[in-house]
């Protein structure tokens, strides 16, 4: 396909606000063609987002390339930049103004659009500045000036034409099965709409991949319903709702529930497939080589030929023993070098509590008491090493309650209650696993502006504007967060850090204001939800503070929803 077919839906989407509308202009896209660079590129990235490489160019080396490409002095580029607040925007002006002669001298298809991003990702080391450069400028040169502004924007990682997840799950719905669900101006018949799109959503759900799903649809339902678990292909977790009390746990669950600590780590899915063993975090990051230490004792610990296991890793203190908050581990999840070291400072014990495929065999769809005990069979247990969670069965609020002291005397977060009979929903967050909590719910928000201080804080990025998402990944504000950061970079996460972590990332600054690329995760702890017509997302926190970063472990896929924010202030009530 040629990038400019790609272009002109970019275009269609921007024009219109109307989901509807814009379902139908991505269904005939994907008819058309569902390759993966076309259904990529279409959603603004280069990578699924399983996979933790980003194209990583910081917007001077952009404002460079067309410099570079359209002939005008690097000044000339920041004016039209500050004067529109949109690099796209300005790259297109600028090549406007280029003579026509030397424009398109080759038309650009989408595998070359792609194949340049992708090399950008992988440009590392010396000359890696000057490589970058070359990629941008010889698309830029090659590409027309409205190709230029998206171009632009897909390298900055700011697409901004609005397609989620939802609406590629809804466009697939429309581009291949119109005629069993009467789609014309609207859907016909809703039944069969919610068959077919709750068939795609799970699709999804286990490959992680729109061009799969959509390559499936085009052969029918049955298809569709066919995917299957790939041990050594990660699929998304099952995801937890807070439960308000006891009570409340026991009503959303049933009686008797499963109880299970709920401990404060962070998530590992384990694929084991003989003796290769691969570790993926919440996000679907592959960390297996950060974590050799957990190689190592699922390949003496669990016993199945072949198998998925969702689990918590949790630190511990190599002289006490005991269990540590999840900060004191959270810095092994990156780390590059060094990582026999980290090991042995920052032990994990790996925790497991669902089995999800076991020799060959799906087990999603088998109820949780089934999977608990296929789960014990392949398990040898060790303490500090692998252990299966400590899980008790529960009939009463009274029984919960004391279960729920006795885990935090252990030092962890709460309890997890889970129905015995339900079974394991990828991605999904339905209530068979509900959580209790003694602290207010917080928030996982993604920065996606800030602002410059005053005084003896000129220097740093004080005060940061946090997002949650819609349905469609659109990010919508609810407040400004300005402190619970340290003056000292010794005393925890400081201004100085996190303006560190932002200043790369900035797309536009105006005065004291910056806006960056939605990629740090923040955890937000409040007094309470307002209603707001200030921010878009309708509701605003009342003292918002900043607890810690998360980016380690939640990407802007993971952070919190419009609808639980919504979940939360009504909770409150
Ligand atoms: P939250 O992050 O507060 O939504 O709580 C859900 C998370 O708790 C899961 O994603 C797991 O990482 C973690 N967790 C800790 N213990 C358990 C457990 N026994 N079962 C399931 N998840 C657990």
């Amino acid at each position: 396909m040629q990038y400019a077919a790609l272009v002109g839906v970019y275009r269609q989407l921007a024009s219109t606000s109307k989901r509807l509308e814009k379902t139908r202009i991505i269904a005939e896209l994907i008819k058309e063609d569902s390759s993966s660079e076309v259904v990529l590129l279409l959603q603004g990235r280069v990578f699924p987002n399983w996979d933790d490489r980003k194209i990583g160019v910081a917007s001077r080396i952009v404002i460079k390339a067309i410099s570079k490409a359209s002939g005008q002095p690097e000044k000339e580029v920041e004016q039209q930049w500050k004067k529109t607040g949109d690099l796209g925007l300005a790259a297109q002006e600028l090549f406007s103004k280029k003579s026509q002669s030397t424009l398109f001298s080759e038309s650009l298809t989408v595998k070359k659009v792609y194949a340049n991003l992708t090399k950008l990702a992988s440009a590392e080391g010396q000359g890696a500045v000057e490589q970058k450069l070359n990629l941008i400028s010889q698309l830029l040169t090659s590409a027309s000036p409205e190709e230029c502004r998206y171009l632009t924007r897909t390298v900055l990682e700011d697409l901004r034409v609005g397609v989620g997840e939802g609406s590629m799950r809804d466009a697939i719905v429309w581009a291949f099965f119109p005629e069993e669900i009467e789609l014309g101006e609207d859907v016909g018949n809703r039944d069969k709409y919610n068959e077919v799109a709750s068939a795609v959503q799970e699709a999804y759900d286990l490959s992680n991949d729109f061009s799969e799903v959509a390559e499936r649809a085009r052969q029918g339902i049955e298809k569709l319903r066919d995917s299957a678990l790939k041990v050594g292909k990660p699929l998304k977790v099952m995801l937890a709702i807070k439960a308000k009390s006891a009570e409340d746990g026991l009503e959303r669950v049933g009686i008797p529930a499963a109880a299970e600590y709920k401990l404060d780590g962070f998530r590992i899915q384990v694929h084991k497939a003989k003796s290769k063993i691969t570790l993926f975090t919440r996000r679907l990051e592959d960390v297996t080589t950060q974590f050799p230490d957990v190689v190592a004792v699922v390949s003496k610990r669990v016993t199945a030929e072949s198998c998925i296991l969702d689990c918590e890793a949790v630190g511990y203190s190599p002289e006490t023993k005991k269990y540590l908050p999840f900060q004191s581990i959270s810095q092994r999840i990156r780390r590059k070098y060094n990582i026999e070291v980290m090991a042995k400072r920052f032990p994990v014990e790996l925790n497991v509590f669902d089995v999800l495929s076991l020799n060959g065999e799906t087990l999603l769809k088998s109820p949780f008491k089934e999977r608990r005990k296929r789960l014990e069979s392949i398990i040898s247990p060790k303490e500090r090493e692998l252990v299966c969670v400590k899980q008790k069965l529960v009939t009463t609020p009274k029984a919960i309650d004391a279960f729920f002291r006795e885990s935090l005397k252990e030092g962890n977060e709460g309890l997890m209650l889970k129905a015995l009979d339900a079974p394991y929903k990828p991605g999904a967050r339905v209530g068979h696993m509900v959580k209790l909590k003694e602290t207010m719910e917080n928030l996982d928000l993604v920065i996606i502006g800030a602002e410059w201080g005053e005084g003896k804080r000129s220097t740093w990025l004080s005060s940061f504007v946090v997002a949650c998402r819609d349905e469609d990944g659109n990010l919508l504000e609810v407040g400004r967060v300005s402190t619970g950061l340290k003056e000292k970079r010794e005393e925890g996460l400081s201004y100085a850090e996190m303006t560190d972590l932002l200043q790369p990332l900035v797309i536009s600054e105006k005065g004291k204001e910056v806006k960056v690329k939605p990629e740090i995760v923040i955890e937000v702890a409040y007094e309470e939800i307002q209603k707001s017509p200030t921010y878009k997302s309708g509701y605003a926190l009342r003292f918002p503070r900043v607890i810690r970063q998360r980016t380690e472990e939640r990407g802007v896929d993971d952070i919190s929803s419009l609808d639980y924010v919504q979940q939360l202030y009504d909770a409150q009530k």
